[in-house]
């Protein structure tokens, strides 16, 4: 069965041009060379086909004029290359944003590329590559562009047929260019729930597990996924399927992440474990948000109920975008424990930060970093060791944990420990800070490096151990 929710990309003619203009132009000059009698023009003009130069970009202009569906974020720029064999044109927008044009001139560049060395110059009859964008704009300040690359070949009588149809997507903040991966876009988990929309539609093809849904579009409130020939049922052509906001649950954000972070550009996570303290913990809270950067605190359920501010700090924390984890409710050794007493430990810590946050923590470390994967499906939640150790508990010296830090190396994808209940790794934050900032690193929760640098699902329970946040 097939559904009104996908549609064939259309090889023919779908739509009038919305330039009125240029329409105009059109009819008036067919309509001249009709009334000339010029029955053999018109079938030149009409006929899938072009002779010369000035025949290939009518030809390319009756092909985008047919494909694009365009949102209007951008002026339309138009490029003819015209070649005996060989021919192409493109189509995209400008949308004014140095970020997202250069990708889109990548893309663009990639998809010349590829058929330049699969065609070259010389051949027998004649090969023209189509290329033109779609755009949307979606409802929470963002925008897609869809680049469609068609190859056609001439036939034996000459005409040109459909050999190829691919699509490459791009979905970026309208503020700043940054992208908006899937996971940004889209609650994790959304595979799941996605695969199981297609399949109560009937596209059992499309909910295969080998099939990815990174390829999207934001439009309005809605979402568009796109697949290639054969991804789909029935489907002998590069298919669309959209997804309403309101056709599954749990798959759209409420909010797209406005952080604008830039998942091309290095990324560290700085994590706070034994908190929080009385003081020491706020005086990091400001340090964080004076230089707009995030952590993530690890919280012992014991402090939580014995500090007598830590509502307000949970509270803070949150306001701040910063992620809080679980470290156990009184650090003991999780290997020497029963498993009733690793749950007893979890749950005690789940109670006492959701009465004053309102919500569970959504990771979890070990104490001592003794943790595995059965400790892990006991606290139900990822658990996150560190890349980065600071032995700020040990030298008790901020000049000795910025020391250890700037020393790192490349710290693109990290995660470094610190203890929030020292004032001297207080210090070390109010000073490392700005340093980080100075290097181009974009502080992200622990999650956030989950998704933007490693493609992992955030709410996975997963144990991520020493070895595993290096990029290198
Ligand atoms: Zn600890």
């Amino acid at each position: 069965m097939r559904s009104d929710t996908a549609r064939r990309r259309p090889t023919k003619k779908r739509r009038k041009k919305k330039s009125g203009f240029g329409c105009f132009i059109f009819v008036v000059v067919l309509i001249v060379i009709l009334a000339a009698g010029g029955f053999a023009a018109y079938k030149y003009l009409t006929a899938n086909n072009y002779d010369n130069e000035s025949g290939f970009e009518r030809f390319a202009d009756r092909y985008f004029s047919a494909n694009v569906e365009s949102d209007d974020i951008g002026d339309v720029q138009t490029e003819y290359n015209y070649g005996e064999y060989a021919s192409s044109a493109i189509q995209y927008p400008e949308i004014g944003l140095e970020n997202v044009d250069a990708r889109i001139s990548q893309l663009i560049q990639d998809e010349q590329q590829s058929f330049r060395s699969k065609y070259g110059n010389s051949g027998d009859g004649k090969v023209a590559q189509l290329i033109c964008c779609d755009t949307y704009k979606g409802d929470q300040g963002t925008g897609s562009v869809v680049v469609k690359t068609a190859v056609q070949e001439a036939d034996d009588k000459g005409d040109l047929q459909q050999v190829s149809n691919t699509v490459k997507t791009f979905t970026f903040n309208t503020e700043n260019g940054a992208e908006v991966f899937s996971l940004m876009a889209f609650e994790p988990g959304y595979r799941d729930q996605l695969a199981d929309f297609f399949k109560s539609k009937g596209f059992e093809k499309a909910a295969a597990a080998d099939v990815d849904y990174d390829r999207f579009a934001l439009n309005g409130k809605d979402a568009i996924f796109y697949f290639d020939a054969g991804q789909v049922e029935d489907m002998d052509s590069l298919t669309e399927i959209k997804v309403k906001n309101g056709d599954v649950e749990n798959v759209f954000r409420d909010e797209i992440d406005s952080r604008g972070l830039d998942p091309s550009k290095p990324m560290v996570a700085i994590t706070f474990d034994d908190g929080p303290k009385k003081g020491t913990t706020n005086r990091i809270l400001d340090a964080l948000e004076k230089n707009g950067a995030v952590a993530t605190f690890f919280e012992l359920g014991e402090n939580v109920e014995n500090c007598s501010d830590s509502e307000e700090y949970l509270k803070r924390m949150e306001k701040l975008n910063c992620e809080i984890g679980s470290h156990s409710y009184n650090h003991p050794n999780l290997f020497q424990i029963s498993d009733a007493a690793i749950k007893e430990q979890n749950d005690k810590t789940d109670e006492a930060i959701e009465s004053r946050l309102g919500k569970k923590p959504t990771v979890y470390r070990p104490p001592y970093g003794n943790g595995n994967e059965k400790t892990t499906e006991i606290f139900g939640k990822p658990g996150i060791l560190w890349s980065v150790d600071t032995l700020d508990w040990k030298s008790r010296n901020a000049a000795s944990v910025v020391e250890q830090i700037k020393g790192s190396g490349n710290l693109d994808g990290k995660v470094i420990l610190m203890h929030s209940i020292y004032d001297s790794s207080a210090e070390a934050t109010e000073q490392i800070l700005p340093w980080l900032q100075s290097q181009g690193y974009q502080t992200v929760t622990v999650s956030e490096l989950l998704m933007y640098k490693y493609n992992e699902d955030p709410s996975a329970t997963k144990f991520y151990g020493y070895n595993y946040f290096y990029l290198d």
